[in-house]
């Protein structure tokens, strides 16, 4: 590859210690070099003028079910949905088409005006098809409400199924996929749907949760060159015996895709009131449940540790992080070499701060929730009275001295939404600098898969991964109005058509 200059552009480039750069050299997809002063730019080659734009690291991030948006993207989308109807409708219209499954995925009853969801029920699916199977599922993914039809395809001896009213939780409602199967076709074409709106979104690295199968689908792509992101695998714990069969090995694969680690689901999430809590939820008797007894989680993590692999651990309700840090702190070793991971990690409390501190496991969040339902009067209100304030303490964990990196789950995609939630944190606690936040979305995801070195920050010999933005990412008031004008990955130019 012929090496490029970049230059006229403002360069931001998240090291701790900021130094002055003009123009960055990219040659065999890496950042050559990095210069200060015009004088020492390279002659004869290609340059491209960045028009006083500004140039950071390309946005990293840490948690994504890429395949399964894309897969949504080709389903009924019923996050915009503003009632029941609406999105009954939606499902109406699509059953009248020629699609064997009708499955509407991403409503959310916070945004809905009219309608309650106690009234959505097996019945109310089977008003629209007895004969097609009809799937409601909710934004969190944990929580699904299905009709008859449906029903009937989900093996009896499934637990966690109220087959009374159609409602699904926990490990069903996000393994939906393994039932009503997507094709490859589909599952190819949702790769590339969902890469390319990531790389609108500025980002280049995703810490990706799929089943081996998909990952084999990966692996193709990659191979006929059509996969543009890199992508680091975390896959379920139930495919255990896979990940550690010589034929997979951990850690496969090169620095644009291979698996990283695996994936446990402890508790549910706020939304379906399923993350396992000390106090009940406002106005019920519910706590929410652990998904896996402790002794599982245990031996998981023993097993995990024998092997080398790293873990992903989702884990929201108190109850659920304190085990979690318990359990973790029974098995692993000594100051964490393995980077296990806690996800999301809503609802901590100090006593927890400290020990994930102490133990160095790092915390994987999501700002995005903060805007979607931590604003004052939203879900979480709602749901958990005064404890809502405590949620997301991005600054809280940061001051402790832990390592946390954000993450969208695709809810939804895209680093700078979630941003503008940590930096307008409604309460102390959360609320960060755009540096900090900027930074857990860039160097904090390369430390999570011991990728500290080759990206994250703007730096000589690093992966030259690289976004173009309009506007001033640190100063601009409102992300929203930022545009992602170009993306580079390795070197290419993979999005955006400026210089
Ligand atoms: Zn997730």
């Amino acid at each position: 590859m012929k090496p490029i200059l970049l230059y006229n552009g403002h360069f931001i480039s998240f090291t701790k210690n900021t130094t002055a750069v003009n123009a960055v050299l990219l040659h065999n997809g890496l950042i050559a070099d990095v210069f200060s002063n015009k004088e020492q730019w390279p002659q004869h080659i290609k340059k491209i003028d960045l028009r006083r734009n500004f140039v950071m690291p390309g946005f990293i991030d840490s948690h994504t079910h890429l395949v399964s948006r894309g897969i949504e993207l080709q389903r009924i989308d019923l996050e915009k949905c503003t009632s029941l109807n609406e999105c009954l409708e939606k499902l109406r219209e699509a059953e009248h088409g020629d699609r064997d499954i009708v499955f509407g995925s991403n409503w959310d009853e916070s945004r809905w005006i009219h309608g309650d969801v106690s009234t959505l029920n097996k019945t109310i699916l089977d008003k629209i098809s007895t004969k097609k199977p009809i799937i409601m599922r909710r934004v969190c993914g944990h929580y699904a409400v299905v009709n008859t039809q449906a029903l009937n395809s989900i093996p009896q001896d499934w637990k966690i199924v109220d087959r009374m009213n159609g409602y699904l939780y926990g490990d069903i409602a996000l393994n939906l996929s393994e039932i009503f199967k997507p094709s490859d076709e589909m599952v190819e074409k949702a790769i590339a749907l969902a890469s390319a709106e990531a790389l609108a979104h500025g980002i280049t690295s995703i810490h990706e949760v799929t089943v081996p199968s998909q990952f084999r689908i990966l692996q193709n792509c990659k191979e006929q060159h059509t996969l543009k992101l890199r992508i680091a695998v975390y896959i379920p714990h139930k495919y255990f015996d896979t990940i550690v069969s010589p034929d997979v090995p951990i850690g496969s694969g090169n620095d644009f895709l291979g698996i990283r680690g695996m994936k446990i689901y402890l508790d549910g999430s706020i939304g379906a009131k399923t993350a396992a809590t000390n106090e009940p939820y406002q106005h019920t008797n519910k706590r929410g449940n652990f998904l896996l007894a402790m002794n599982i989680v245990s031996a998981l993590v023993e097993r995990a540790e024998e092997h080398g692999i790293q873990l992903m651990i989702h884990a929201i309700g108190d109850r659920t992080i304190h085990e979690a840090l318990r359990v973790l702190e029974k098995n692993m070793s000594n100051r964490n070499v393995l980077r296990h991971r806690l996800e999301h990690i809503e609802m901590v409390d100090d006593a927890s701060v400290e020990k994930i501190a102490k133990m160095n496991v790092i915390a994987s969040m999501q700002p995005n929730f903060v805007r979607q339902w931590q604003m004052p009067g939203g879900l979480y209100e709602h749901y958990l009275g005064q404890r809502y304030k405590r949620m997301n303490c991005f600054k809280k964990l940061l001051n402790a001295g832990v390592k946390v990196i954000f993450g969208s789950d695709c809810m939804p995609l895209g680093p700078l939404y979630g941003i503008q939630g940590a930096i307008n944190h409604p309460f102390s606690c959360g609320r960060l600098t755009p540096f900090e936040a900027f930074r857990f979305y860039t160097a904090g995801g390369a430390y999570a898969t011991f990728d500290e070195e080759k990206k994250g920050t703007i730096e000589c010999g690093k992966f030259a991964d690289l976004i173009v933005l309009d506007k001033n990412p640190l100063t601009e008031n409102n992300l929203d109005n930022i545009n992602i004008l170009e993306v580079f990955i390795n070197g290419s130019q993979v999005y955006g058509n400026v210089g």
